[in-house]
């Protein structure tokens, strides 16, 4: 092929997505009149000049084996014309002109073991970041907690049944790729950090390191005769910055690496203003393959929810009208001393808009 008709390679960024879209979709780009939602699982969007395009939303756990992949593109080939899209929480869309297609779509994804919801007021699929497949410094998974919190709430996923929608995320360290959500799920380091100083000198950047940690814990120290690093653990906040420059300042922990439950996070200015989320329960075991502890108290609080919110309410509205202490009270969950935030930095690394500022 001559040089002149060779792609050009784009080493960053995602592709234009309108290449990819449904014709229906692009021809009525900005021109949609109204949707609906006739049934969980299922918009529908009608354009001005009448056109009417179906979607159909299933969950998944994100990180899919070849195979489901390969079903599922299948099923979209034979029944949404090959167009298909994934969500933001990892549910896959599939788009449809012809509305009389809807029902046999749906029977062939229950049918293969795929459920079907996730829309307005349910439980959506939760975003999790990367865990133990992909990232090197998890203290727990992804793919697992997901699909095992998702068999317990597989019914609010299906069902139309919360005040308002409900995001779960889960992240398995605290200092990165995790996101906030109206509840997240996210491991807390409860230890400072164990040297290997036998390791220190052969991988780790030392100044990077000290320059690393936010609240100046770590300094430069000779141990044994070769240039380490030492931790004042009094100043130690046990975030975790410091393991991905230096892996032999080893965090995780089975036993200290635990759970915490926090609720009320909120992008959206919809309504009110973006909320930052606040920890509810700590000292969660980490507990694989099913996690049942931390699945337990995010049930319990989405049964509250369900009960005392009204109409539309999300999980901060709620709590911003009943109060902290009423929230303990009805998800009986124990209010302790670590739930309150004296850390001192807190004031300049917190923003109190929604943009983060670094
Ligand atoms: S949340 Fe942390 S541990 Fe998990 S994938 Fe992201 S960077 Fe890695
Ligand atoms: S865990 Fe965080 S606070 Fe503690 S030494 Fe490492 S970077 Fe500093």
């Amino acid at each position: 092929m001559p040089a002149s008709q060779r792609r050009i390679p784009i080493e960053s960024g995602c592709p234009d997505g309108m290449q990819y879209m449904h014709p229906v979709m692009k021809k009525n780009f900005g021109q949609w009149k109204y949707h609906e939602d006739p049934k969980p699982g299922v918009l529908k969007h009608v354009a001005h000049d009448g056109d009417e395009i179906w979607t159909v939303r299933a969950g998944t756990q994100r990180i899919l084996d070849l195979f489901t992949l390969r079903k599922l593109c299948e099923i979209g080939d034979r029944y949404a014309d090959g167009y298909v899209r994934f969500t933001i929480r990892s549910n896959i869309e599939f788009m449809l002109a012809d509305g009389a297609r809807v029902d046999p779509l749906i029977n062939e994804l229950e049918r293969n073991g795929f459920i079907v919801g996730g829309t307005r007021n349910s439980v959506t699929s939760i975003s999790h970041t990367q865990g133990w497949l992909h990232c090197d410094i998890p203290a727990t998974d992804a793919s697992g907690v997901v699909k095992s919190m998702m068999d317990q709430l597989i019914g609010e996923f299906r069902a139309w049944n919360m005040p308002n929608r409900v995001h779960i995320t889960t992240s398995c360290c605290q200092i990165n790729c995790g996101g906030q959500g109206d509840i997240a799920i996210n491991i807390q380091h409860t230890k400072p950090p164990k040297i290997n100083h036998d390791q220190v000198a052969n991988v780790c950047e030392r100044p990077s390191v000290v320059a690393r940690c936010p609240v100046a814990a770590i300094r430069p120290a000779m141990v044994n005769g070769k240039p380490s690093l030492e931790v004042d653990e009094r100043k130690c906040v046990c975030c975790g910055a410091c393991y991905p420059p230096c892996p032999p300042m080893q965090i995780n922990d089975p036993q200290h690496s635990k759970l915490a439950v926090w609720i009320g996070g909120n992008h959206s200015n919809a309504r009110g203003r973006p909320s930052f989320q606040k920890l509810v329960a700590a000292g969660i075991p980490n507990n694989p393959p099913r996690w049942p502890e931390a699945t337990a108290i995010v049930k319990r609080i989405l049964a509250v929810y369900r009960q005392d919110a009204k109409d539309w309410e999300r999980i901060n509205d709620w709590v911003e009208r009943i109060g902290w202490p009423r929230f303990f009270e009805l998800t009986e969950l124990p209010f302790t001393k670590f739930h309150i935030d004296n850390w001192r930095g807190q004031q300049k690394s917190l923003n109190a808009s929604s943009h983060l500022r670094f």
